[in-house]
């Protein structure tokens, strides 16, 4: 049996450029073999089982040659795997993908190319540089600054090309700008062309430099730019003024500490990175479930019977347990048939929504006393109310709604406890280079002070950022200088407030 092989283009850096079709192609993978132009975010779409081959460079570790790499894609072919071979930007472009698939054609190994966003036009994109405009510039070329190195005469007719085409996009040619800009210069172009070197484009770390045909090289050396780099010269350059987008953001380039559960934290890494911000992530909680079974067994079948008039979620953790223990038995959403349900805000109503219920009530202010107050508004005096929820958190809820005569049942679903690989964050703290914590639970803030010690004197003048009023407090008591509050307490409202804070540093 024969594998196949899939060459798919990664995009260029932001991982949200990765198409859909190298998405899906990745979960399926068996094995994956990448470099360092792929993001690495999109491994995170790889299943755990599959294995996974670096290629590029590494500490102490020479790049692979590009017949290992073909002869690694043969083989793991020959086993019969499904292979991606995930390459930066576009996979046919300047990627080594034809040679790579060549080899396969050669040996009869079926593969598929999945097309990517290639750096030569989405790097200039997020500079702020279109490569055709009207009335500045028609055409583009893309063409190669590094030609195999040993070979006597260029393949590049630099002569037609210094004038053929109103924009030139170089790839790989930091190194050899200078020469290059020589040649186009001698064979017509203006000295005064502007010109502009991006490198990591699209990523937090993207630096431009500007300049025109005749310095862009030595202002690229002093300002110290290297691979990998798009350089591109035309008076299209001139548009960046104007069109400037991506790296003038507020949170561009922050480094951000992002301290969910692993499995949360992609939803507010992934909005982080549309901003520009470098999302750093240590989860300092994991869900540990520690439910009581007869505890469950009960509140299940008075569910089932319509004891509750209410069933209060709290968490979006605390949805996804409930659910879990409602599937093992066979329920579905049907079992809230006969019970009205509150969320204590948009994020644990959505998850609620993902499972086919609509919450009938959402307080305006997501924090417990609002719950309280909205509940007692709608009557549950004398009434049965459950409510799930995780060990050890806040018992404002439900002694507010006894102490107004409601009937609550509680069920502890789980405990928000330090993960056990936690161990570096003392070392990242004194790394530094941190410019926010973000917290998005009072567990996450005790969990983190737990978890970095003494470290947290080394914060620094890092900007610390919580959801709600609640986080904020139990961050001043465990010592943590607080300075952005969200005002709506949901992930996106975090994301704004940081925003919001960023933007008037900048006008300060
Ligand atoms: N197949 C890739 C190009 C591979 S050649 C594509 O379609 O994008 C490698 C070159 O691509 C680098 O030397 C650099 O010139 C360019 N490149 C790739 N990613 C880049 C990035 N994020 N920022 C700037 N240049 C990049």
């Amino acid at each position: 049996m024969t594998g196949m092989v899939w060459l798919v283009g990664a995009g260029p850096g932001d991982p949200a450029l990765a198409t859909a079709a190298a998405r899906a192609v990745l979960a399926e993978a068996d094995a994956v073999v990448y470099d360092r132009l792929a993001p690495p975010e999109l491994l995170t779409f790889v299943p755990d089982v599959a294995e996974r081959h670096d290629v590029g460079k590494g500490p102490g570790r020479h790049a692979a040659s590009q017949d290992e790499i073909n002869e690694l894609l043969v083989r793991l072919g020959r086993e019969g795997k499904r292979v991606v071979r995930l390459k930066g930007g576009d996979p046919f472009v300047f990627g080594r993908g034809g040679e790579e698939a060549e080899a396969l054609a050669a040996v009869g190994i079926p593969f598929a190319v999945v097309p990517g966003v290639t750096s030569a036009v989405a790097v200039p994109a997020y500079a702020g540089i279109p490569l055709t405009h009207r009335e500045v510039a028609s055409s583009f070329a893309v063409v190669t600054g590094h030609e195999e190195p040993g070979r006597a005469t260029s393949r590049i007719d630099w002569a037609a090309l210094a004038r053929a085409t109103d924009t030139l996009v170089l790839l790989m040619g930091v190194a050899t700008l200078e020469e290059t800009a020589r040649k186009l210069m001698e064979n017509g172009r203006a000295a005064g062309t502007p010109a502009a070197v991006v490198q990591w484009g699209t990523t937090p770390r993207q630096r431009t430099v500007s300049g025109t045909l005749g310095d862009i090289a030595a202002r690229a050396r002093e300002a110290g730019l290297e691979s990998p780099a798009v350089t591109v010269v035309g008076e299209v350059v001139g548009l960046r003024e104007r069109l400037r987008w991506f790296d003038n953001r507020p949170l561009f380039g922050k480094r951000v500490l992002v301290t969910r559960t692993r499995q949360q934290a992609s939803a507010l890494a992934e909005l982080l990175r549309a901003e520009g911000a470098e999302p750093v992530e240590l989860p300092t909680i994991e869900i540990v479930e520690c439910v009581d079974r007869t505890v469950l067994e009960e509140a299940m079948k008075r569910l089932h019977e319509g004891t509750y008039a209410w069933a209060v979620f709290t968490s979006e953790n605390g949805v996804d347990c409930w659910f879990r223990h409602m599937q093992e038995r066979y329920y579905d959403a049907r079992l809230f048939g006969r019970t009205r349900i509150c969320a204590i805000g948009p994020g644990t109503a959505g998850r609620l929504r993902e499972r086919g219920i609509i919450a009938d009530l959402v307080p305006e202010r997501y924090v417990a006393e609002a719950v309280v107050e909205d509940l007692l508004f709608q009557g549950v005096r004398d009434r049965w109310v459950l409510v799930p929820r995780a060990a050890g958190g806040r018992d404002v809820l439900v002694e507010g709604l006894r102490g107004a005569g409601a009937r609550v049942d509680e069920v502890v679903l789980y405990e928000a406890a330090l993960p056990q690989d936690g161990g570096s964050v003392s070392e990242l703290l004194r790394r530094g280079g941190l410019d926010v914590l973000t917290f998005t639970s009072s567990s996450t803030v005790r969990n983190f002070a737990r978890m970095a010690g003494d470290g947290l004197r080394e914060l620094g003048d890092a900007v610390v950022a919580c959801i709600g009023p609640v986080t904020a407090d139990t961050a001043r008591e465990l010592g943590l200088p607080v300075h952005v509050v969200a005002r709506e307490h949901t992930v996106p409202g975090l994301v704004a407030a940081l925003r919001g804070h960023f933007t008037e540093e900048v006008r300060r």
